[in-house]
């Protein structure tokens, strides 16, 4: 198989992209995605006021850290640098 354009990460920009990409449905797109695929039924991802249950869960979000950070440590009022979380998404958008 050919594409015309590969897209990876189907995320938020990533299926907007390849949506308006094959509105010329003579183009074909090909979207890799790490994540799992999303489900009409996951009230975590569906349901705005859900919010704090997807951040911090691996099924949902990468984990990812920041460096270690004395300003944000100060902002936080940590003496110490400190590291805070960087939720990143890990589902199809
Ligand atoms: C748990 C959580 C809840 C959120 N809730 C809201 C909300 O309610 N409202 C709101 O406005 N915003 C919310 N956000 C923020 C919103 O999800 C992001 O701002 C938006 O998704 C960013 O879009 P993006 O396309 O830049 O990245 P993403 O949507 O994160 O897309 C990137 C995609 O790339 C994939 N990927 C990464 N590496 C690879 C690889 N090597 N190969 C293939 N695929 C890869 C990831 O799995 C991911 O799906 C939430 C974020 C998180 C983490």
């Amino acid at each position: 198989m050919t594409w015309d354009y590969v897209i990876v990460g189907g995320g938020s920009a990533g299926s907007a992209l390849a949506a308006r990409l094959t509105e010329d449905a003579s183009t074909r797109v090909l979207v890799l995605e790490a994540g799992r695929p999303d489900h009409i039924w996951d009230p975590f991802i569906h349901m705005p006021a859900a919010l704090a249950f997807p951040i911090g869960n691996p099924r949902y979000d990468w984990m990812y850290e920041s460096s270690r950070s004395r300003s944000w440590a100060a902002a936080a009022s940590i003496t110490r640098a400190a590291r805070c979380s960087a939720g990143r998404a890990r589902s199809t958008g």
